[in-house]
């Protein structure tokens, strides 16, 4: 750890720090997508990048954008490198989710003007709104808007008072008919990074700072009923019932064991269950239950989804219930390219760091930006992996490797291949 890189985690620090200020419930921090918390942050970062002198925007979904054109000619002179990540935050958030990408993009801006960096294409900084998805029922709207595949019916949709995307989106200065017009083609971008907290143990755990993402986990999410009979809890012999929570803690056993045997990073929960009539005295005869598999790759998420399926039969059969598992979402794992990840595993190798490769397990905007760029994701240790809560945490010496990671990471792109 150097002076350097300690100094740029407290430049990182101070910057988190002041839009953690801003929220919209005083006392904790909740920033909402379009809320006045949204706007106050967005227009913090745009008078920081009119600061470091970039060319700002904000687009019609409410995504800042400050552009540095390149510093040389070349091939890709008019064509950009895009960086980014998300200034919405879940309610009763920590203050690096999202925003720590968003400071990094601007400290590296700031990094290569200290240092005389002339980059061959240029950069936009991109602070997005729609992260999060807590106030409207959308997915990625803002990162979607920018590859050209918001949803029209997202801005029908409607917050808890009521409110459609579409008003909330004239309120906050955007505008709704001009969704299309934020797309940036294909072509006129290099590709899309994203420095984002890790918000799991596995780096912490391995005792690495950094890593480089792998994949999005692709995630299969179901709804699990099982019937079988209420009965009276002290007359029911126990080899009559047909208990059909009984039915679900087996299976449950089941599942856990075949996603510790899994590879990819493999992970399977039942989140939510209820247990009906629901009473001390009743042999359960329904229960509900959600299940939600994820991985870093397809095949050990589907492979293990059949085995589930199979095993579902038998515990049918041998307790006399009905088990249904009924697919809801089902949505592919996003690899990350490869070239980036290789560049981001060398920058992280110059600073004497390790680069640990491992999947990330939780959604983020490069989703959306992979279906137009080559995407990449750089992540930092999370202490003890706990985020969308006031005691996420990340270490500024920490938060400075992974500002400088991302400068290297930039400046090598820059180079020519070797
Ligand atoms: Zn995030």
């Amino acid at each position: 750890m150097t002076f350097e890189t300690q100094a740029l985690g407290e430049r990182a620090l101070s910057r988190l720090d002041a839009l953690a200020a801003i929220t919209d419930e005083p006392g904790r921090i909740t920033r909402l997508y379009l809320s006045p918390a949204h706007r106050r942050a967005a227009d913090l970062v745009a008078s920081w990048m009119r600061d470091l002198g970039l060319d700002v925007s904000e687009d019609a979904v409410g995504t800042v954008r400050g552009l540095m054109p390149a510093g040389r000619s070349g091939p890709d002179a008019n064509r950009k490198l895009l960086i980014g990540s998300h200034i919405d935050s879940v309610i009763d958030a920590g203050k690096y989710d999202g925003c720590l990408g968003v400071v990094a993009g601007l400290l590296v801006v700031e990094e290569l003007k200290a240092r005389g960096v002339a980059l061959p294409f240029g950069l936009e900084i991109l602070a997005f709104g729609d992260e999060e998805g807590v106030r409207f029922p959308t997915a990625l709207s803002s990162s979607s808007a920018l590859t050209g595949t918001y949803r029209a019916d997202w801005l029908e949709a409607t917050d808890s008072d009521g409110i459609k995307v579409k008003d909330a989106l004239k309120a906050f200065g955007g505008d709704p008919v001009r969704v299309r017009d934020c797309t940036i083609s294909p072509d006129s971008a290099i590709g899309y990074v994203e420095l984002h907290i890790e918000q799991g143990p596995v780096l912490e755990h391995q005792g690495d700072a950094l890593g480089v993402v792998t994949s999005i986990a692709g995630q299969s999410r179901f709804r699990l009923t099982i019937e079988g009979e209420a009965g009276h809890a002290g007359t029911n012999p126990m080899p009559l019932r047909r208990d059909a929570f009984a039915a679900l803690a087996e299976l449950s056993v089941f599942i856990e064991r075949i996603a510790r045997e899994g590879t990819a990073g493999l992970v399977a929960t039942i989140g939510k269950v209820a247990v009906h009539p629901g009473a001390p005295n009743v042999v359960p005869g329904n229960v509900e239950a959600t299940l939600d598999i994820r991985a870093g790759a397809d095949a050990p998420r589907l492979a293990a989804i059949d085995r589930i399926r199979h095993e579902v039969e038998q515990i049918a059969r041998r307790r006399g219930v009905k088990i249904r598992l009924e697919r809801q979402t089902d949505v592919p794992t996003c690899p990350m390219n490869e070239t980036f990840q290789s560049k981001l595993a060398s920058a992280i190798g110059s600073m004497g760091e390790n680069a640990k490769s491992l999947p990330s397990g939780a959604g983020h905007d490069a989703m959306a930006m992979a279906r137009s760029f080559p995407a990449a994701m750089l992540f930092v240790r999370s202490k003890s992996g706990i985020s969308h809560n006031p005691a996420e945490f990340t270490s500024v010496s920490d938060l400075g490797l992974a500002v400088e990671a991302l400068v290297r990471f930039v400046v090598s792109l820059g180079e020519p291949a070797a």
